[in-house]
């Protein structure tokens, strides 16, 4: 029997949800949602769930991560229940339940800790420069090597034993049962969502947006090869050096474009921002900013008389990689499209046959 949790909506404040107790499950909501089907119906049933506290339920569900917070639930709810925000608190919950480190629910919920991580990573950067006497060609040296390890770290220590988690969640403990042979077919899904997020162009007002996301994404992960795997700060060959400095470009201007429509509230996601939502569009702003500037100095062969700024980035790209990849809002991006190939196995589940 699912169990009713009333001091869930207490808690939920904590990840950012607002006035959602206000509701009177008029279904207006769920009327305007364009990603709404009538076996995937969202809102209006998570706003239930969470008035209720039905946890386990909520932790079952993949509904949260089916909404790409169009807004135009929140707009058209009478009691300004902020259904939208909801769905957006929930992804935050979902979050910190799939993390089994815990620290993801943490960071949500303290700004104050989350700040001492951010100065514990610079300090350790300081450290590791005066260790290294601020010489330059070893800290890149190193600072490269940390990009390596840390990609693969969090990823065999947080991310996958995390979305392992979350199989268990939805699929597992459920107990829906999906053949080996579906697994394996469904996930061109996974991959298709990964890089395109083609299922929020089904929301009118998000045409742009998505745009926006998708050229963020792709230049995002091609910097991410190209620093990494092409060693773009070392490169002498033009091409790599001009691609870095396309998507290098690329992340900046749209960072500032996400960072504007959060200052000025002028669409609905950016009316409630979080912590860990400014944390993610300024930190990626950085990082970009960073790297281009490192890469101009190295050009100009100014950068061993501006060490700082190498220290800088390599500070902003430490707090990145520790601390936002692995327990901030950069998760979001990986949880969501393994909820849509998660959703395509439930879509496909068989039912044994019954005697
Ligand atoms: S529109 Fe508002 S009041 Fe109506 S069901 Fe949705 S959240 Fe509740
Ligand atoms: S924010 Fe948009 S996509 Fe999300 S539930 Fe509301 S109407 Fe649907």
């Amino acid at each position: 029997m699912a169990r009713i949790d009333t001091k869930f909506g207490v808690k939920l404040k904590k990840y950012g949800a607002v006035d959602f107790t206000a509701c009177y499950n008029c279904g207006n909501c769920t009327a305007v949602c364009s990603l709404s089907t009538q076996d995937n119906s969202i809102p209006r049933d998570m706003v239930r769930y969470s008035v209720l506290g039905l946890q386990d339920d909520l932790k079952a569900s993949l509904k949260p991560w089916l909404c790409y917070y169009c807004g135009e639930c929140t707009a058209h709810c009478p009691q300004t229940a902020n259904p939208g925000e909801l769905m957006m608190a929930l992804r935050r919950w979902l979050t910190s339940k799939y993390d089994w480190t815990g620290l993801s629910g943490l960071l949500y919920r303290s700004l104050p800790l989350t700040l001492l991580f951010f100065l514990l990573t610079a300090l350790s950067v300081l450290i590791f420069a005066i260790c290294k006497d601020f010489n330059l060609e070893t800290i890149m040296h190193y600072g490269h090597y940390f990009e390596m390890g840390a990609i693969g770290a969090v990823f065999l220590i947080i991310l996958l034993p995390n979305i392992i988690r979350m199989w268990w969640f939805v699929i597992l403990k459920p107990k829906i049962k999906v053949t080996l042979k579906t697994y394996f077919k469904s996930i061109g899904e996974l991959i298709v969502h990964m890089f395109t997020q083609k299922r929020s162009l089904s929301c009118d007002e998000n045409k742009f947006r998505w745009f926006e996301h998708f050229i963020l994404v792709i230049g995002y992960l091609m910097l991410l090869f190209t620093t990494v795997f092409l060693d773009w700060f070392s490169a002498k060959n033009l091409f790599v050096i001009v691609l870095g400095y396309v998507e290098s470009m690329v992340i900046l201007i749209v960072t500032v474009d996400f960072v504007m429509t959060r200052i000025k509230k002028s669409r609905e996601v950016g009316k409630f921002s979080q912590p860990s939502d400014w944390f993610f569009v300024i930190w990626l702003f950085l990082l970009g900013t960073t790297a281009l500037f490192v890469r101009v100095f190295i050009d100009l062969h100014i950068l061993e008389f501006h060490i700082w700024l190498y220290l800088f980035h390599l500070t902003v790209l430490a707090q990145w990689a520790i601390i936002i990849v692995p327990f901030g809002k950069w998760t979001h991006f990986l949880y969501r499209s393994f909820a849509m190939y998660f959703e395509k196995l439930k879509e496909t589940q068989y039912h044994e046959p019954t005697i």
